[in-house]
């Protein structure tokens, strides 16, 4: 038997009428003659021919739907129509039985609702094929984007004792028993008994750590798992997610808004030249999704239009003041279709405001800076006005918020004064702020929610889809 060869390669041969072996699972098969092969190496199918008259009936029957193959044959130009080559099986052997009585994924239309239930199963659908070859590829794109610039990528801790942001909203790490949890005398959880000797917990963010790396390898970026324990039932959030987050000393505010920019097109336009066909079929997805839609709801561009005009216009940069001037005379606003109103200035924008400014106003991926200091992180760095933080938010159009990040606080005195107000225990962060005791430098960074991203470039609406297993309350199947 020749050796196996991927279906992405076969469909691409320049070459027929040779031997060849395919593996992969069945698709499909009709007239008992056509068989619909896919191994996951293109959305594409490859047809396998089956001359049925000498096929021996008992194999026939266990050709099924999701059953594994290997079938040997001679790829051949093809008669039909829809593909440009096919095999014409001489051996097939069954490598894994299917049962069709009970298989869930048929080859109809299911609901993206029951194939997240059957997770364990979605990856043999295009759709998810798609979705997950494209977060591949956008996944090793952002590693090539920074290891081009000499990053270094830095594996910060998973298990930390700090709470980046102070929101709270972190998993605890333990292993007491947790029917027997010691305590004190005074009645208080005795965390000295702890595996690690104090209260920890899974992490919200690398970025403090991040720091503490750029202020001696300079550009430093991580990309692992965090963890949030908010209880935000939405479509843009999940438990636990993926996160890029870059730290670069000596970098302005400006300087972090084209790193940005640069990443985000950088890594869009890898998926486009690298999974044409994935998003090509994306498109298609999204298109048929579109046409369920009234019509003044439907989106103006396709799919691979938004990408395209991503790569191709400038991110809109606008400071939070004039983002509020702008909503504060918006249409939705005066209407009072809002469900939070913009009254004044100082109030967090929700993501109405966000995609009303990104969907409607401006029609492409904008920046907001300079947020008033009361609603983002303590070390975020003080403008002059006393006022506002040098933050940048990063809006893209049907997800909202896809980046957070800023210039951080270099200077001691006034990171420390920001904590006492903000009641950040300097004690336990002793570490972070000894950057600033020992060669502080103005630096920058951002994170970037991977599957956000994921999101965005696949057109799909859940979060939930562009991760392989998601993690949401109530919910840690498989
Ligand atoms: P949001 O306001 O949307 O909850 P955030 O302000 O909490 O976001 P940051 O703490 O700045 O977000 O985190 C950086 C990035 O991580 C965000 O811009 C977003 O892309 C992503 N992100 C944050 N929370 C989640 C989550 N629960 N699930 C998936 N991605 C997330
Ligand atoms: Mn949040």
């Amino acid at each position: 038997m020749s050796q196996r060869v991927k279906i992405k390669a076969l469909l691409q041969s320049q070459q027929t009428d040779i031997d060849v072996t395919v593996k992969g699972w069945v698709r499909a098969f009709r007239s008992n003659r056509f068989i619909a092969l896919n191994d996951g190496s293109t959305n594409n199918n490859i047809q396998i021919v089956v001359d049925f008259e000498n096929t021996d009936p008992a194999l026939l029957k266990r050709i099924t739907v999701g059953a594994a193959l290997s079938v040997a044959g001679k790829l051949v130009a093809s008669q039909g129509k829809g593909q440009n080559v096919e095999v014409i099986a001489t051996d097939i052997e069954i490598l894994g039985d299917s049962d069709p009585e009970k298989y869930p994924i048929q080859p109809k239309k299911h609901s993206l609702e029951f194939l997240r239930e059957n997770a364990h199963l979605r990856f043999r659908t295009s759709t998810f094929g798609a979705i997950f070859r494209v977060r591949n590829s956008l996944a090793f794109a952002v590693h090539q984007f920074f290891q081009e610039r000499g990053f270094v990528y830095l594996h910060t801790p998973v298990i930390t004792a700090s709470d980046a942001e102070g929101a709270g909203e972190t998993f605890h790490v333990t292993n007491f028993d947790l029917d027997d949890i010691p305590k004190t005398d005074t009645g208080e959880i005795d965390f000295k008994q702890d595996f690690f000797g104090r209260p920890t917990n899974l992490t919200v963010s690398g970025q403090l750590e991040g720091e503490l790396g750029a202020m001696a390898l300079s550009d430093v970026y991580t990309f692992g798992p965090t963890f949030r324990a908010e209880n935000s039932n939405t479509t843009r959030h999940l438990a636990e997610f993926w996160m890029i987050e870059p730290e670069v000393a000596f970098n302005s505010l400006d300087d972090n808004m084209d790193l940005a920019e640069e990443m985000l097109k950088y890594v869009i336009k890898y998926a486009l030249d690298k999974n044409a066909d994935d998003i090509e079929f994306l498109t298609e997805r999204l298109a048929e999704e579109e046409k369920q839609k009234p019509q003044n709801e439907r989106s103006e561009m396709t799919l691979l239009e938004k990408l395209q005009f991503c790569l191709t216009h400038d991110f809109e940069r606008l400071t939070y003041t004039e983002a509020i001037e702008i909503l504060k005379e918006s249409p939705p606003n005066k209407k009072k279709k809002f469900q939070y109103p913009i009254e004044g200035w100082g109030t967090d924008l929700q993501s109405e405001h966000e995609r009303y400014l990104v969907e409607k106003h401006f029609k492409k991926p904008v920046i907001l800076t300079d947020y008033p200091k009361e609603i983002k992180a303590f070390y975020m760095r003080q403008n002059d006005d006393g006022k506002t933080v040098g933050a940048m938010d990063i809006l893209f159009p049907g997800i909202g918020e896809i980046i957070g990040g800023s210039a951080r606080e270099e200077r001691l005195d006034k990171l420390e004064q920001r904590m006492d107000e903000m009641n950040i225990p300097k004690d336990e962060l002793w570490w972070y702020l000894d950057t600033r005791r020992f060669g502080s430098c103005p630096h920058a960074g951002f994170g970037l929610g991977f599957e956000r991203l994921v999101l965005f470039v696949t057109g799909m609406g859940n979060i939930r889809d562009v991760i392989p297993f998601p993690r949401f309350p109530k919910n840690a199947e498989f």
